[in-house]
This record gives structure tokens, sequence and C-alpha cells, in this order.
């Protein structure tokens, strides 16, 4: 491994040379050293030659790994196996950026084979230029930082200082809050604010000086442990700026796995991935902050350490071995693809592996013997319906609950060619006030709200009359509700949870939304009344897997349509992304609405009584928590659960039900009925909030009018009997 470090320049020499170390890892470390005065233009030219002197002996099996465009200049004309960019911030936004950085990484992108982002934030902003990228956020050595737990002798520079300490350790730059860790240490004068690390970028005469804040300098790796160990609580005061909005820093598995409570103001990342654990206290502002900081020093002091167990479930999967692995594999396969050599001509291009594009795929290939690319931009077949087993071994849907359930025997018999069926009935609960009460609102339902007995329908039909407020027209999603069952009710399950989830008020929303949801006067507790309800008995993956399980079909993961489009011929294709996004936004977008999810896995059991439990209530952020297993069926001492947190930006889960939408919608639908040889299936594609039965029955009718096509073009050209034998 040779390690290529930023230029160094020095005074000292009066030409340009490397200075080499190898370091006992294994790793050689090199720093080109330059002479001062070198003309700026050519310092790349000078830059490359040293590379390639230093490289001269060692060209085959290079991969090129990036940590910066910077570097990209000197070294693209070095022939590699693998290119990599691992993305680690998003460095144009940093103090001092070099203006070419944003067009150095755009090239950088163009020539990787391989993106690795530093944490879920960076992933998100960086998925869409480029298909092989794949987040790694922070892992920790856990050992090395436990020892902090044990008995580690006290660095003399800390051992003076006064208890409570509260403790940072890293790079000290822009990114952190000078003006809050100055306000926190006013406001708590007798409290020490150990700062560990070296000062960059930034002037030290603008770090705050006060007595009880001691900046004791940069340290090394080995040493940290020893001043977590005599701190009370961590410290991450990091500034809300561009600066900070991608960051994912490593330090927070660090301070926990050093067994301290961690204060942060709220960097996205550590929201998202610690935010659930009482040791990881969130504060925004200096009042807020210091009230934190207190509750981490409870904390820390208290017998009752039951937080503890917690940080260790979720630092159980982090090891640095495994990140290296994971990262290995992927360059194996990138170094696979290249060689590989690549078919090119396709009957058929499908986009999108979900349900739309993995019926299209199977039925093109399966009945009509056709040759089918299927690609899709995620790593994964299977769309929003994607199962896997998390690292408990528990199968979870990693888009949030997936029910199957349908009136329509065709769609069954059609899927039970590539699956079992787990018969399975799907029961919600509201959480209203302390109580859990059915959804739809039942006659049970009715009862526990109004603290009443009511016996029969007829019973529950004449107490909701005297309730439901009558509604001229019947137009939106306020008025489906209302008209049923009077305000109350509406506002108890309705406001807030629609509010929630489509960031509109239901008198926004077509009548269509809520009207999903029934009202009944019996007991019936079922979400759904289908005819067939249950669950794929091995998950929705392996019934994907099955389906696109066809010598005709190959498949394409991490690949966006744009990138194949111009690699590959195809005398047909199924597009069942965004059909907005194919016409390039030209009437503007198409909103939908996203999501963002929590997955956790909890020591016990069982989590909650029903599979979901909805929270209506607009004191809560998130609308719903599902736990897999009841769907599943499967048995285990663990469980798994997710949190759906409703979004405006983020992928595309949910078209959004309003005439203006439906309005643009169809602008765009009068071009793809004139775009020969495009079919356009599925949620996104015909912008309608389906299930997966109706998109099902949506590509089976699609394809059934294909096939009529072909037979129809083929009479037209080859006469009577040309036709069978080409379609068939
Ligand atoms: P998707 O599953 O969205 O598949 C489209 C695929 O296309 C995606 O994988 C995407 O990555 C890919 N793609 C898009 N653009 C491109 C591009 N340019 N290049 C490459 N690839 C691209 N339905 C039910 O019946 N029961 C339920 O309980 C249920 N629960 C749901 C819960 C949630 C949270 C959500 C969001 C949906 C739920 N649904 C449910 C609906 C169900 O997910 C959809 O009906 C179904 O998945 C739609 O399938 P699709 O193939 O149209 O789209
Ligand atoms: N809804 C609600 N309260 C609930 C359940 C649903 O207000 O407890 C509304 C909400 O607007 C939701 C819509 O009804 O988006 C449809 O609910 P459904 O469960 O069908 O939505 P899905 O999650 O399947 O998209």
């Amino acid at each position: 491994v040779i390690f290529w470090e930023e230029p160094h320049i020095s005074e000292a020499i009066s030409t340009q040379k490397l200075n080499v170390r190898v370091i006992s890892s294994g790793v050689t470390v090199i720093t080109p050293e330059l002479p001062v005065g070198l003309d700026i233009n050519h310092v790349n030219d000078v830059l490359g030659d040293l590379l390639d002197d230093f490289i001269a002996t060692r060209k085959d099996g290079l991969i090129r790994w990036y940590y910066t465009p910077m570097m990209l200049p000197f070294s693209r004309h070095l022939t590699a196996l693998c290119t990599v960019y691992d993305c680690m911030d998003e460095l144009a936004n940093f103090k001092f950026a070099s203006p070419a950085l944003v067009s150095l990484e755009r090239q950088l992108f163009q020539v990787a084979d391989l993106v690795f982002t530093g944490g879920y934030s960076l992933f998100e902003a960086k998925r869409s230029q480029h298909n092989a990228i794949y987040p790694f956020p922070s892992s920790v050595d856990r050992t090395h930082f436990a020892a902090a737990l044990g008995d580690i002798a006290e660095p003399a520079d800390q051992a003076g200082l006064p208890r409570p300490r509260l403790g940072f350790f890293g790079v000290i730059d822009e990114r952190m809050d000078l003006d809050l860790l100055e306000d926190i240490a006013r406001l708590r004068p007798l409290w020490s604010f150990v700062i560990v690390g070296p000062v960059v970028k930034i002037d030290p005469a603008t770090l705050p000086s006060l007595p009880n804040i001691h900046y004791l300098g940069s340290k090394a790796y080995g040493e940290l442990p020893a001043y977590a160990a005599g701190w009370n609580a961590a410290l991450m005061p990091f500034a809300q700026n561009d600066s900070t909005r991608f960051i994912s820093p490593t330090k927070t598995p660090e301070y926990l796995a050093a067994g301290l409570p961690v204060v942060s103001t709220p960097v996205v990342d550590v929201v998202r991935l610690y935010g659930q654990l009482e040791a990881v206290k969130v504060a925004k502002g200096a009042a807020a902050f210091v009230e934190a900081c207190e509750g981490a020093l409870a904390m820390r002091t208290a017998k009752e350490n039951t937080w503890r167990s917690a940080v260790d479930r979720t630092l159980t999967d982090l090891s640095w071995d495994r990140v290296s692995s994971q990262m290995e594999a992927l360059i194996a396969d990138a170094i696979n693809v290249r060689r590989k050599p690549k078919r090119s001509h396709y009957d058929y291009l499908v986009v999108g592996s979900g349900f739309a594009g993995s019926v299209m795929a199977e039925r093109l290939a399966a009945d009509l013997g056709k040759r089918v690319l299927i690609i899709d931009r995620r790593a994964h077949i299977g769309g929003n319906a994607y199962d896997h087993l998390d690292n408990a071994g528990i199968l979870v849907h990693r888009y949030g609950p997936h029910i199957f359930h349908t009136n329509s025997r065709e769609i069954v018999d059609y899927l039970s060619a590539f699956t079992g069926w787990r018969l399975y009935e799907h029961r919600v609960l509201a959480q209203v006030g302390g109580m859990q009460v059915p959804v739809p609102i039942n006659r049970t339902t009715l009862n526990a709200i109004y603290g009443m007995n009511l016996a029969t329908e007829s019973e529950a039909e004449a107490f909701l009359n005297t309730k439901a407020e009558p509604v001229d027209a019947i137009l939106t999603s306020a008025d489906v509700v209302i008209s049923k069952v009077g305000r109350e009710l509406y506002e108890t399950f309705f406001r807030g949870y629609t509010r929630k989830q489509w960031g509109l008020d239901p008198s926004q929303l077509d009548k269509a939304v809520t009207a999903r949801v029934p009202t009944r006067l019996n007991d019936d507790d079922r979400y759904f009344t289908d005819s067939f309800q249950a669950m794929p008995d091995k998950g929705y993956t392996a019934l994907f897997e099955k389906m696109l399980d066809h010598p005709n079909i190959e498949i394409r993961l991490g690949v966006e349509f744009e990138e194949v489009r111009t690699g590959i011929t195809f005398d047909h294709l199924v597009f069942t992304g965004p059909i907005d996004e194919y016409f390039e936004h030209c009437y503007g977008k198409l909103p939908y609405r996203s999501l963002a999810f929590r997955h956790e896995t909890h020591d016990r059991e069982w989590f909650q009584s029903v599979a979901v439990v909805n929270f209506p209530s607009e004191t809560t952020s998130h609308t719903r928590i599902t736990e897999y297993k009841h769907l599943t069926g499967q048995k285990a001492d663990k469980t798994s659960i997710s949190y759906e947190f409703p979004c405006a930006d983020g992928e595309p889960y949910y078209p959004i039900p309003r005439a203006e939408n439906q309005a643009l919608f169809k602008r765009y639908e009068a071009l793809a009925l004139v775009s020969p040889n495009v079919m356009f299936v599925g949620r996104l594609a015909t912008y309608r909030y389906y299930n997966m039965d109706q998109v099902i029955g949506q590509a089976l009718a699609t394809f059934r009018r294909h096939k009529a096509e072909l037979r129809f073009q083929n009479e037209e050209t080859a006469g009577p009997g040309g036709a069978l034998e080409a379609a068939e």
C-alpha cells in the first residue's frame, strides 16, 4: 500500500524529491517535497513525473484509490485494475477548498469504478452521480477504545484538571462551533472542557480562551483512550453549517466504545445512526446543550448502567475488518465486471426491478422468449418490496412493511409459480393517548374511545350518525372521514397522521387517500378484507429471485438508465422509474412523498403486540412502528422494528394524489403515448398510488396488450402464420 500525501513546500531543497517512509504496518508513505517558487502551473507536471518514477517498477496490478479529487490531475494517466474514489466529505464545502475541486470531482466520478462514501448523508447526496456507490459510515476499533474502561495511567497534562471533565478529541477547525464551546464553558465555570487535537486552518487566536477550557494539543491515536478514561462525558459541538452537513464523525462510536455518554449538536448522520441511544444526547443552543451535558454526567455516575447494553448492541457489528472485507469484495467484483465482455444487444431493456419491471421481464422472457436486460439503480432486486436478513438474522423489509393482499385470483395464481404462501391477516393498532385501539375504526375502537358498550352494528351506526357531519360533496380526504365519523375521530385518527405522512392537510388531498381506510360497524379488526391475504413464505426477495431466474434474463444492479442507454442497444424499453425523470422534468417536477426509515433490533422476543402500531398524533414525528416477525412468522429471541419518518426530500415513494399533480402527470402521459417502443409501467411511471397487486395487474395487462400488438404487427408484415412463430 502506497499512501501519497499532499505535497510539502520546503525551503530546504532546491529541486523536487520524494520523502519515502515505510511504516510498520507495511504501508509506504510518500510525501512529495517541492522547492519554494515552483511555477504553480507546473506543479501537477512535476508531481506526475515524481509519481511515474516511483511507480515505474510496480506498474502491474495497480488499484488507484482517491481520498480527494485534487490528486487526479497528476495520476489520471496510470493504468489501473480498478479506480476507487473514497469520498469522505463534501470537500467543496470546506474552508480554503480549491475552486477546481467541483469539476475535478465530476471527472473523478467518471473515471472511478467504485465510489465509497464516509456516511449515509453523503451517500444520498452523491448517489445520483455514480452507479456503483456504497455508503461506509465510520466503524471503530472497539478493543482499542475500551481500554479507557480498564486500568490506564492518566496523562500528566490532564491529571490536575478538576472534574467533572467533558472532553473532545479530533481536528479543531471551522466545523467546531467555537461560540457554543465558549457559551457552555461560561455557563458552567466549574466544569473542565478538555480539548485534544490539532488546530487546523483556523487562527488559534480565535479559540475561546477561558480558565476552564484546556487545549492539550495533538495526541497520537494510541494515547486517546488514556485521555477519554479521565472524562465524564464526551462532546461533539459541531457547527451547523455547510461544512458539517455531510459529516459522519468517527469519534461518535469511539467515544461510546470508551464508555462515555456523548452530547452532540444535531448532525444528521449522528441523529440517524445513534440518535435512538440514551447515551447520545442531541441538543441545539447553549442552554439546551448544557442541560444535555447535565443529563450525560448524571448517566455516567448512575449506578445502573443500563444504557451501556444498548450502546454495546449498537457497536456489536462495527469493525474495521468488516469494512475492509466488504470493500475488498466490491473491488473484486468491479475488476471482474471490467474483464467480462459485455453483451450488447437486447430485445428489451427493463428499467427497475420492482414488481412492475420484474413481472414484465419474466413475461417477456418466459412467454415470448425475448432477451431481456433488467437494471436497477439500487444494489438489489425487488424495488420497494425488497426484504433481507439484518445483522441479527431477522428478515426485515428495507423500505417499510409490505403486506400482500388482493381480490384477484389471476394475480395469486401468477405469483404462486414463484412462491409458496404463509397466510397472514394484518392488524394495526393506533396509539391514542395512553391506549392502543384498532384501526380501521371499528366498534371496539368506538367503545374504547368513548367508554361505551355498543353491542351491535345498528347501535354503532346510530352512534356514528350522532357524530358524523354531513358534507355536500365529498371531494377531499377530510370530507371522506368527517362525513362518516365526525370531526373528533377525524382529528384523533386522521388529521395528524395525514399531515405527517403527506406534509399536507387532508383537505388538500384527493378523497382516495383516506378512503383506503374504511370505517367498520362490526368488530372486524383486520386492516384489509381482501379474499387473499398472505406473505410469500420465503420472503419477497426470494420470490423476485425465482421470477428473474431465466436464461433469457440478465440482471445488472447499481446501474442507472442513463448509463446503459448509450452502452447497449435494445428494441423496446420498459420504464418503471419516475415518468418525469424519463422526460428530464421538461414540464417541471412531479411531487413525490418520501420516507426515512430507522431500523432497530431489540434484545427481547417481542416489541409490540401487532405488526404495525400507528402514531396519529403530531407530537411524534414518526407515523408508525413495524415489527417484522409478526409479518413473517419468524421465530427468534431478538426482534427487529422500523420507524417511518415521512419527508419531502429523498427517494420517491408515493405519488401525491391531488388534482394539480394529476394534471401535470397527464402532460407527461401525453408524451409517453407518443414515445415509440417504450412502455411505462408501475407506481412511479404511471404516477398512481398503487398497491403491489395493482402494479402486478397493471404489468400483466400491459404485457397482454403488447403481445397482441406484436402479433398484429407480425400479421401485417409476415401475413398469417408468421405472426405466431414470431410472438409465441
Ligand atoms: P418500485 O418498487 O418503486 O420499483 C421501481 C424500481 O426502479 C426501483 O427499485 C428503482 O430503484 C428503479 N429505478 C427507478 N428509476 C431508475 C433509473 N433511472 N435507473 C435504474 N433504476 C431505476 N403495497 C402493498 O400491496 N402492500 C403494502 O403493505 C405496501 N406497503 C408499502 C409500504 C411503503 C412504505 C411503501 C413505500 C409502499 C408500499 N406498498 C405496499 C406499495 C408497493 O411498494 C408498490 O406498489 C410496489 O413496490 C411498486 O412497484 P414498482 O415496480 O412500480 O416500483
Ligand atoms: N391514515 C390516517 N391514519 C391512520 C391510517 C391511515 O390518517 O391511522 C390515512 C393517511 O393519510 C394514509 C392514508 O390514510 O396515508 C392511507 O393509509 P394506508 O394505510 O392505506 O397507507 P399505506 O401505508 O398503505 O400507503
